[in-house]
């Protein structure tokens, strides 16, 4: 039993001395033992969240997505080749142009473009007169302050984008398509890897690939030490929080949950006793409000964190539009949902379902959230 549960609204940071100013800050992190991303965010693996579009713009920003598994395993190995595929470059997001004058007249046209200067960097953002021209959310200025601060995107060794996709410890064929289809990490996307059978399904699936595997979700130390003891080195990374994200039913439907806060330091302190705390980075994930929470989740103990509703909202993410007479809204929903789970069934008629509860909920984020 645990003594004590504390989730983000239970501890505030405490306002102490600053040494730094916010812009000397580097938040270069680990997410696995081998790959290392400038911004501290994954996005999570749901298909009202992350495939390719949304996967490609974190890379190019120094963040990460990890593309969702509610298709075939042909398609999401196909999403993982556009990542990439792509441009890695920042200011692919917006057109270049060669000159302020070309710019000008993209401008006119309607479209967006950015002016390059003669070190390739990025010098300037032109926007058609009114655009509301956002990424993430996030409006043109601050992607202007973004694209001239020389952001550094996520890279694998051979300068492609860094990319992750999920899978089911039961499905070995899919993470080795996956794999080959160039995915840098596959992430376990299991409410509870904390049972005897599916750690040892992941263990046969860890002896198929090469591809460094993050597992969870686990809220212990005690699923730390089973980890560690069934995959040894070839765990890279743990996912960790139970029942935390905003849409998730789990601690209502099963009672079973571990606030992604003390699952943080209930890893790391796991991790510590284990001398391997820094070498297997800790991925908070669920509850996510804000900034706020994710310097909760490091100062825990986290590398960074992963979020499903504080992306939802945007653009690109992979959610559908809807128009009300309150607004623009975009969907959002648990992946344990009904709505989630019916598509699962029907993408793949050889999947079972193994329990018929809904452990999420369904419903409308406003559109472009800004994080
Ligand atoms: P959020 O950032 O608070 O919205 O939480 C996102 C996280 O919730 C995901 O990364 C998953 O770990 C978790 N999650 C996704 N779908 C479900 C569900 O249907 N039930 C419970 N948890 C879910």
């Amino acid at each position: 039993m645990e003594a004590e549960v504390l989730t983000f609204r239970d501890v505030i940071i405490v306002p102490g001395r600053a040494e730094r100013e916010p812009g000397e800050v580097n938040l270069e992190t680990s997410i696995t033992r081998r790959h290392r991303i400038s911004v501290p965010l994954l996005s999570s693996p749901m298909d009202t969240v992350t495939e390719d579009r949304l996967a490609t713009l974190l890379a190019r920003i120094g963040a990460v997505g990890v593309i969702h598994r509610n298709m075939s395993k042909e398609e999401q190995a196909a999403m993982v080749r556009r990542v990439k595929e792509a441009d890695p470059s920042p200011s692919a997001e917006v057109p270049a142009a060669e000159s302020l004058e070309e710019a000008r007249q993209a401008a006119a046209k309607g479209l967006p473009s950015v002016v390059l200067g003669s070190d390739g960097r990025p010098e300037l953002v032109v926007l058609p007169a009114g655009a509301d021209y956002r990424v993430l959310g996030v409006k043109a200025e601050l992607l202007y302050d973004l694209l001239a601060s020389g952001v550094k995107p996520s890279l694998d060794e051979e300068g492609r984008l860094l990319v992750g996709a999920a899978i089911s410890p039961f499905d070995v064929d899919r993470a080795v398509l996956l794999e080959k289809a160039g995915a840098d990490f596959l992430v376990v996307d299991v409410a509870h890897l904390h049972n005897t059978n599916a750690m040892r399904a992941l263990k046969r699936v860890a002896d198929r690939v090469g591809a460094e595997i993050i597992a969870g979700n686990i809220g212990t130390g005690e699923a730390v030490v089973d980890l560690l003891s069934i995959l040894d080195d070839r765990l890279s990374g743990l996912r960790v929080g139970i029942s935390s994200g905003s849409i998730c039913s789990t601690g209502i439907v099963a009672g079973a949950s571990m606030p992604t806060l003390t699952a943080t330091i209930n890893a790391r302190l796991a991790l510590e006793s284990a001398g391997l705390h820094g070498g297997i980075p800790i991925i908070a994930d669920g509850g996510i409000r804000g900034p706020g929470d994710a310097a909760k989740a490091i100062i825990a103990g986290a590398s960074a964190v992963m979020a499903g509703r504080l992306l939802a909202g945007t653009l690109e993410a992979a959610s559908r539009f809807v128009r009300l007479e309150k607004g623009v809204f975009k969907t959002y929903r648990g992946m344990a949902s009904r709505g989630a789970m019916e598509r699962r069934h029907a993408s793949d008629r050889y999947s079972r379902p193994s329990k018929k509860l809904e452990e999420g909920v369904e419903g409308l984020v406003p559109y472009e959230e800004a994080l």
